[in-house]
């Protein structure tokens, strides 16, 4: 079953085109990855599905129109995404971050729900007190995804993960990643400069190149696909 349906997506900032007309497909339970070099729209792709820029197109999310709607009712509808650079309040608490992030829920689905993202995450069990912004990067990151979960989305939006990690680091969250896919049947779409790593864990890819989808394929097909990795992913 498709749960997200992009066909001829339009979108940048002010003046500013980026996004050349995109089309991709994400079916329920996918890992699908966007792959591309710094400048090629990756992250401008993820603001455009998540209401945070204006965008022309179309975005058909569980079989309705959702372009244009506001990034609240795009998590209410099971929307939701972890922008690059973390998305966690410093200033508040671990436990604190998860309860925001629980606010389509009510107090006892929160409270359960956070004590369930403790177990899948349990460095944040260890530091549910300390301050978000005091914390490593990746248990930042882990954080990120967990606020994130707190919303249950039935589609998880992740930029650049692995951004700024260790490589053993960005394993173990590529690792929780595929442990939330594969356990809560949350479906992800994740972009990723790092193809090595995200196409070991996804179905699916995408390369975009100065915002246009320019090779796509199995994960297994692009990752054997030596022109795809020469001329656009630097592998
Ligand atoms: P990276 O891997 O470096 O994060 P990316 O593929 O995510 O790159 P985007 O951040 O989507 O790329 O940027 C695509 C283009 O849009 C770039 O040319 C960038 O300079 C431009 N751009 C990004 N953010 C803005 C902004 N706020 N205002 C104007 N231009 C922007």
């Amino acid at each position: 079953m498709t749960l997200l349906k992009v066909e001829g997506l339009r979108s940048g900032y002010g003046e500013v085109q980026v996004l050349q007309g995109l089309d991709l497909t994400v079916d329920a339970g996918e890992i699908v990855v966007v792959l591309g070099a710094n400048g090629a729209g990756k992250t401008t792709t993820l603001r455009a599905l998540s209401g945070m820029i204006p965008a022309k197109g179309s975005v058909q999310f569980d079989g309705a129109e959702v372009i244009g709607r506001k990034p609240e009712d795009l998590v209410r509808r099971g929307i939701a995404h972890v922008p690059q650079g973390r998305g966690t309040f410093p200033e508040l608490t671990v436990d604190e971050n998860l309860q925001v992030g629980g606010f389509t829920q009510s107090a006892a689905d929160t409270a359960a729900d956070a004590e369930r993202w403790y177990e899948v995450f349990p460095r944040l069990a260890e530091r549910r007190d300390q301050l978000a912004g005091s914390m490593s990067g990746g248990e930042q990151q882990m954080l990120a995804i967990a606020r994130a979960l707190m919303s249950r989305p039935r589609l998880l939006l992740l930029d650049e993960p692995s951004l700024g990690l260790a490589p053993l680091i960005t394993r173990d969250v590529f690792e929780r990643i595929t442990e939330v896919n594969q356990e809560l049947g949350t479906t992800v779409l994740v972009v990723e400069q790092n193809a090595n790593l995200a196409l070991k864990i996804a179905d699916r890819g995408y390369v975009l190149a100065t915002g246009s989808i320019v090779a796509s394929g199995t994960a297994e097909e692009l990752s054997s696909d030596d022109s795809v990795r020469r001329a656009y992913l630097g592998v």
